[in-house]
């Protein structure tokens, strides 16, 4: 059964899905389980309405998500592709991303095509490029709207839709480790688990797909790691040379820059990966106390109050040199950690 939905843009966003009969769905570059989850659940919502939608991304999926595009194909961006893409659909949907250059190279096809677009994300940061822009800071993953969206619409989810939502849910909140976790999540967790989805087995598929390379690749950049300001920040990097080293790409550091979060009194890491000389991936988080996004946004990048991350040109040594002084000054600003029974009195 539908209900109402619950905001103007929402309700919007339902009428656009009616107008239209033939959907693209993208997402952001280097997509992540809430990236490739979202677009899954989508294209089943879609489907379910009747409607043809295809998926195209500006780069890969990871490995760890493959089995989620088992039955709706995620492909990857050529020119070519996107020309037939985007001239065989009425309407593209963006999911995860709210900013237009982070869909890569989908965006220059943008202006060719007089396509209507629409957005549901979860970002803070964003240019909200859409005709329809649903975009809701409070939901701790896209999956969380694109799971209301299909109650709202009185779309059943099935096994498939089920397990590409708690992928995208459980992977923004670092399964429910991370301050985004709410009420709300752990409902719609609950939700999933009673359609069926077996975590066990879906944690596993997402989690147990590292090369040995991979923890050895993590090993020397852990071994490396410099504490500062009173060891409130953690700062980590790796080079071109290592990524060669062991054989890896960019996506390949997804999980080191949130394992710093165990250390006692950490709040906040950073992560500044080198992938190609002259380009480095700046990943910062906050264990919760501190809001870093401002601090990525300032150089065009963005992200969430406590997960954020930004593209530089130049040098490690130059990058941390931008970013690390903003940071060390928003922990001067932080009243003292309150003291937690059992934690943080080591005499
Ligand atoms: P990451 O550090 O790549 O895991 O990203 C953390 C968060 O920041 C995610 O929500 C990303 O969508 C966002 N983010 C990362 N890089 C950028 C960027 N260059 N521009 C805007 N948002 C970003
Ligand atoms: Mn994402
Ligand atoms: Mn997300």
């Amino acid at each position: 059964m539908s209900r109402t939905p619950e905001t103007p843009a929402r309700a919007e966003l339902h009428a656009f899905l009616a107008r239209y009969q033939r959907f693209l769905l993208t997402t952001h570059i280097n997509p992540d389980g809430d990236a490739i989850g979202s677009e899954v659940a989508f294209a089943r919502f879609l489907r379910a309405m009747g409607k043809t939608v295809r998926v195209l991304n500006d780069s890969p999926t990871p490995h760890a998500f493959g089995w989620l595009a088992a039955d709706v194909p995620v492909e990857v961006y050529t020119e070519e592709l996107a020309e037939t893409c985007f001239s065989e659909a009425d309407a593209l949907i963006v999911l995860d991303t709210g900013n237009k250059q982070r869909i890569g190279r989908l965006a220059d096809h943008l202006s060719r095509h007089a396509i209507a677009i629409a957005i549901v994300d979860h970002h803070a940061t964003h240019d909200g490029f859409g005709k329809v822009n649903v975009i809701e800071p409070s939901c701790a993953a896209a999956a969380v709207l694109v799971y209301e969206l299909m109650h709202e619409a009185g779309v059943p989810i099935d096994a498939m839709a089920a397990d590409a939502l708690y992928v995208g849910l459980a992977t923004d909140t670092g399964h429910f480790r991370y301050s985004n976790t709410d009420a709300r999540a752990l409902r719609m967790a609950a939700d999933l688990v009673g359609i069926g989805v077996d975590v066990a087995a879906v944690t596993a598929r997402v989690h147990q797909t590292a090369p040995a390379g991979r923890l050895r690749f993590f090993g020397e950049a852990l071994a490396a790691l410099e504490m500062r300001h009173g060891g409130q920040l953690v700062v980590l990097e790796v080079s071109p040379e290592q990524f060669a080293k062991h054989g890896l790409m960019g996506a390949d550091t997804e999980g080191l820059v949130d394992m710093p979060r165990v250390i006692e009194g950490v709040e906040a890491v950073a992560l500044f990966s080198e992938v190609e000389p002259g380009k480095v991936k700046v990943s910062l988080r906050s264990t919760g106390r501190v809001g870093i996004d401002g601090v990525c946004s300032r150089w065009g990048g963005g992200g969430h109050v406590h997960a954020a991350g930004v593209q530089m040109r130049g040098s490690r040594e130059q990058a941390k040199a931008k970013i690390i002084p903003d940071l060390e000054r928003l922990l001067s600003e932080l009243p003292p950690a309150p003291v937690v029974a059992g934690r943080g009195a080591r005499a």
